[in-house]
């Protein structure tokens, strides 16, 4: 029996498409509610999407994942456009890019859209042998959450004892998991290299680095994986390779 600690956003499944929706959204009802006023797109989405960037920074640094943020950001990009354009603040059409904001957090959306290719398939596995599997996700809990319900990870990870949500750093519940078990070959699998692999090298687990094809984050300060990770391009790699993995870690 083995323990085996996934993160979740980027690994498991896939978040950011859900902002992506939300731009293409607000862009659209924007040109809708200005109609004959509209600034030309050439100028205002390159300008809007800058001003998004900019306020994510920013918030990011007090708010971190907090599920308002993102409605916060577009809130500000709007007002930040309307200040580059000399045009006053709609307040409709304020309240409707809050509404679309928030809309990028829906466990509807969720619950219609799978698991990330092989994530379902790579967890059944460790399942059928008898390992112990938990989630470790970073994250507004409320967010993280819907995620559950939506996603249907009750399936693999049953209450919050296997699924731990905390809002930011993970070394201290890795290590937590890591005393409760051991004596097993411990593995973490995730795709972030500050948040997952650095902390999990520092518990003593094998660090296994699967990064996402499209990253939604706000720059890795860390660029390259702990000594003795593994990296993987699929997340099936874990059953393939599974002798090679549990080898017993610090
Ligand atoms: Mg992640």
């Amino acid at each position: 029996m083995n323990l085996w600690v996934f993160d979740l956003d980027g690994t498991l499944i896939t978040s950011g498409i859900d902002y992506a929706r939300a731009v293409f959204h607000w862009e659209l009802m924007f040109i809708n509610r200005m109609e004959h006023r509209a600034p030309h797109y050439d100028k205002f989405v390159p300008d809007f999407l800058g001003l998004l960037r900019e306020s994510e920074k920013e918030l990011f640094k007090t708010m971190r994942a907090h599920r308002k943020r993102f409605p916060t950001s577009m809130v500000e990009a709007y007002r930040g456009l309307c200040r580059n354009f000399g045009m006053s603040v709609d307040p409709e059409i304020e309240r409707e890019t809050w509404e679309i904001g928030v809309s990028a957090l829906s466990e509807e959306t969720y619950r219609n859209r799978g698991m990330l290719p092989g994530a379902e398939e790579a967890l059944a596995f460790l399942q059928e042998r008898g390992d112990l599997i938990y989630c470790v996700t970073a994250g507004d809990p409320v967010v993280q959450w819907m995620k559950w319900r939506g996603y249907n990870l009750r399936r693999f990870f049953p209450s919050q004892r296997e699924y731990r949500v905390i809002w930011w750093d993970k070394l201290r519940t890795l290590k937590k998991l890591r005393k409760l078990h051991r004596d097993k070959a411990a593995i973490m699998v995730g795709d972030s290299i500050g948040s997952d692999l650095i902390p999990a090298a520092k518990a003593g687990y094998l660090p296994i680095y699967i990064p996402h094809p499209s990253v939604w984050d706000h720059g890795e300060l860390e660029k390259e994986p702990p000594p003795g990770s593994r990296r993987f391009l699929q997340i099936t790699q874990i059953v393939s390779e599974y002798q090679s993995l549990i080898r017993p870690t610090g």
